[in-house]
């Protein structure tokens, strides 16, 4: 790759993850936008070594690491229904975070291997009644110490506990809700879930299910060449997410429990016990041969539309959860401030780690300080 390619690719990747823009970069480096520009799309030949100082000032990242050939990950599974236009640069910056947070594992000597592992290989030679998703379903919850009738109150704290690297990400396209991969180093699995505020915490917290079920079914298909969702292994990765979030004999147990309600009615309590989507729901019954799903879907519209008096929109979902479903990811800024605080990495590589500026991540070292006595 040329030098003013991989300059140009590293100064966007940076930019994009810091969410500026073109011109704030080009006014914090004291460059004209078309100049700036210039340089991030790899026109300029030669960029004079003070600009690009300024550059890497104003996105807060050692010079060095501009002339870095981006990081590739092989072991990643980004497919989409849609052509997403961004996917090499998102593949770049999970390569980036992977490894950053391998390496902080490594020097914290902190590493948490995958505890589905087992589960996984066990999936591949199953050949009972159940689905190998439902089976890897129920596996994996028993992996996870959950009951039955446990319900999940945090699945990324779940994630996180048995080993799997979590992150949120707004993106500017709609194109995908989330991938997942391998980190080099190590081969840990990590997951990233699609983090815009258009898309409901139903369907996110279903995203990080959905990648895990890829992680424990689909192992041999991370392949970065391959682009095109397979439909097969979606409705496999589906089922499971549908099954680890609402186990069946759960799930019947609801049902049952309301049948003097309307069908409405229970669709939309019993999405708020499993903290599903009401599609999940009625997919689940499409499962049990009880209605047909444009029936049902149909039948949904009309209902909301007497009840609540307005339209229910086709991405809209009714009765949904709130702020107060914890979805973070924590394990990594708990690993960069331990590292910092230990002197183990500087303050602007922590702030490069998490994607932060260094006024921000001197903001946040001060919030470190409110500490429990005791
Ligand atoms: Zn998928």
């Amino acid at each position: 790759m040329d030098r003013q390619v991989i300059i140009a690719r590293n100064i966007r990747a940076r930019r994009e993850e810091l969410r500026l823009t073109q011109k704030d970069v080009a006014e914090r480096s004291s460059l004209s936008v078309a100049g700036y520009r210039k340089i991030e799309s790899g026109k300029v030949e030669e960029p004079r070594m003070a600009t690009l100082t300024s550059i890497a000032v104003s996105l807060n990242l050692p010079l060095m690491t501009l002339f870095e050939e981006p990081r590739s990950l092989v072991s990643v599974r980004f497919r989409a229904q849609k052509k997403v236009r961004v996917r090499q640069r998102i593949i770049e910056s999970m390569a980036r975070w992977l490894e950053d947070y391998e390496y902080l594992e490594d020097v914290l000597d902190d590493h948490r291997p995958f505890k589905l592992a087992q589960v996984a290989s066990q999936v591949s030679t199953y050949h009972g009644d159940d689905s190998k998703p439902v089976y890897a379903a129920k596996l994996a919850r028993e992996a996870m110490e959950l009951e039955e009738d446990e319900p999940i109150l945090d699945v990324v704290g779940l994630l996180e506990w048995i080993g799997i690297k979590v992150r949120m990400m707004k993106y500017t396209n709609d194109g995908f809700f989330g991938l997942s991969g391998w980190g080099s180093s190590y081969n840990s699995p990590g997951v990233i879930v699609c983090d815009n505020n258009s898309i409901s915490t139903e369907r996110k917290i279903f995203s990080a299910v959905h990648e895990m079920g890829h992680l424990l079914l689909h192992r041999d298909e991370y392949d970065i060449s391959h682009e095109n969702e397979i439909k097969e292994h979606e409705d496999e990765a589906n089922s499971f997410a549908s099954h680890f979030l609402m186990p069946d004999s759960r799930f019947q147990e609801k049902w049952r429990e309301l049948s003097g309600k309307s069908a409405y009615d229970r669709v939309m309590i019993i999405k708020r016990v499993f903290d599903v989507s009401y599609k999940t729901i009625l997919m689940r019954l499409v499962e049990h041969g009880a209605v047909d799903y444009a029936e049902a879907q149909k039948y949904i519209y009309n209902n909301h539309r007497i009840k609540e008096n307005r339209k229910l929109g086709s991405k809209t979902e009714p009765y949904a959860i709130g702020r107060e479903y914890p979805f973070i990811a924590r394990r990594l800024d708990n690993l960069v401030r331990q590292a910092v605080e230990g002197d183990l990495i500087t303050v602007s590589r922590g702030a490069e780690i998490l994607g932060m500026s260094n006024t921000d991540m001197r903001q946040v070292m001060q919030e470190w300080n409110w500490a429990l006595a005791g």
